[in-house]
């Protein structure tokens, strides 16, 4: 109980061991910290992949088909659940998601940890019919012929 005692007392008049956080600009981070998750839905073409390697599964994707037959694709990321491990901006392979040096990663709400970003996909061209395919095909042919009977003439 004394060594306690006097461990407890001596602390009361040691420096902390903590630093004062500085007035003005916060510290730069170090190279190669991971911070705050950046996402680039300009980007992002939907793959999954980092969702498939995400460990902790802190991704949630949302699929919105809208009337035109396009989708309202949204990727979001859970902050609270993210361990800053990269593995998803590693393995996209559009570069899409980055890590940047922010690590003051605070908040009162729980979306203050969310990370967002939305894009359209496309819908695909709608099929042809063989009737349009075989219009395609009779004008390439034409004018395929069209060409040869010029260079013909050209001598
Ligand atoms: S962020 Fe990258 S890995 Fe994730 S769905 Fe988009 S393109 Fe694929
Ligand atoms: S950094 Fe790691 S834990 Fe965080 S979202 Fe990416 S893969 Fe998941």
């Amino acid at each position: 109980m004394i060594p306690y005692l006097t461990k407890a007392l001596g602390n009361l008049f040691r420096a902390p061991a903590t630093e004062k956080f500085p007035k003005g600009e916060p510290p730069k981070a170090a190279p190669g910290y991971r911070g705050r998750i950046i996402y680039h839905p300009e980007t992002c073409v939907n793959c999954g992949m980092c969702m498939r390697v995400c460990a902790p599964q802190c991704m949630e994707r949302t699929m919105e088909p809208l009337p035109n037959g396009d989708q309202k694709i949204t990727l979001t990321f859970d902050l609270t659940s993210c361990t800053f491990c990269s593995m998803c901006a590693d393995f996209c392979a559009r570069k899409s998601i980055e890590l940047s040096d922010d690590y003051m990663i605070v908040g009162t709400q729980p979306e203050d940890f969310l990370v967002s970003g939305t894009f359209i996909k496309k819908a695909p061209p709608p099929k042809l019919t063989p009737e349009q395919i075989a219009e395609l095909k009779a004008k390439a042919e034409a004018a395929k012929a069209a060409k040869a009977a010029a260079e013909k003439a050209d001598g």
